[in-house]
């Protein structure tokens, strides 16, 4: 388990399906999709994360390329 550098707090790394990896935060949330199957997950961290304005900048440059 490693730690986000900008807040300190514990999270995961999770391959995306394109073969990213992305830090989410380490408890699991039960979500309901469109279709209403609940699926397990988690919480990216940067949806949480109390210093997440620096990764966003990052996050949506990365998005456009
Ligand atoms: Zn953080």
């Amino acid at each position: 388990m490693s730690k986000c550098k900008g807040c300190g707090a514990e999270i995961v790394w999770i391959k995306t399906k394109s073969g990213k990896a992305m830090p989410c935060d380490t408890s699991k949330v039960i979500i309901v999709t469109d279709e209403g199957e609940t699926v397990a997950g988690y919480t990216p961290h940067w949806a949480t994360c109390p210093a997440a304005n620096k990764f966003k900048k990052a996050n949506m440059r990365e998005e456009k390329q």
